[in-house]
């Protein structure tokens, strides 16, 4: 129990949670976790975004089906959008880890969110409801990339104004 870590992590609700109404639980599931939410939004998942988010599978087979799979868009328009947030709090990256549940979800403990809610679907896509950051660098990367600092509620990291016509706008200082 000692060396508890104050940490940041990102979690998004896929598009196969909307699809089955599973934002509710998801969110009640984390609470678990004691963290709190500094950061929220929904997105509709561009080719560019979801390649820098998973930057280490871009050049796997199934990328392409993950990114129709995360995108929203194998299940039609109104799905194209995921929900994003921020958590904040001590051990916050193992605990939302925890709950979400290992990445396959026939393997996953079936009490886990993936464990209780993924599948693999006919197409052998893994639909496994949640994403959250696996290490601090993850969670610093993933979090710079779907959130500019001022849509969290404070500085979390290190950020530098930049002039935009001759209007100062906060950018993150990587
Ligand atoms: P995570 O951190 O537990 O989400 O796992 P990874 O970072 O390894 O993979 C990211 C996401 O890519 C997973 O959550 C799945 O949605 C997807 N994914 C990973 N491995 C596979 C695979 O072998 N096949 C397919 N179709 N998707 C995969
Ligand atoms: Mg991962």
């Amino acid at each position: 129990m000692e060396n508890k870590k104050h940490q940041y992590t990102l979690v998004i609700i896929k598009p196969d949670a909307l699809v089955k109404s599973l934002t509710g639980n998801i969110l009640t599931r984390l609470s678990e976790a004691k963290l709190r939410i500094i950061g929220a939004k929904v997105v509709k998942v561009s080719r560019e975004l979801a390649e820098k988010h998973y930057a280490h599978l871009v050049d796997k087979p199934f990328f392409n089906d993950l990114y129709e799979y995360f995108s929203g868009k194998i299940y039609g328009p109104e799905y194209e959008r995921i929900l994003v947030f921020v958590y904040e709090g001590e051990d916050a990256i193992e605990r939302v880890r925890k709950i979400a549940g290992a990445t396959n979800p026939l393997e996953a403990d079936p009490t886990t969110i993936r464990g209780a809610y993924g599948r693999i679907n006919k197409k052998g896509i893994i639909e496994n409801v949640i994403h959250c950051s696996d290490s601090e660098e993850s969670a610093e990367r993933e979090i710079k990339l779907w959130f500019k600092p001022d849509e969290i509620v404070k500085p979390i990291y290190k950020t530098k104004v930049v002039y935009k016509n001759n209007y100062p706008v906060l950018e993150w200082d990587d």
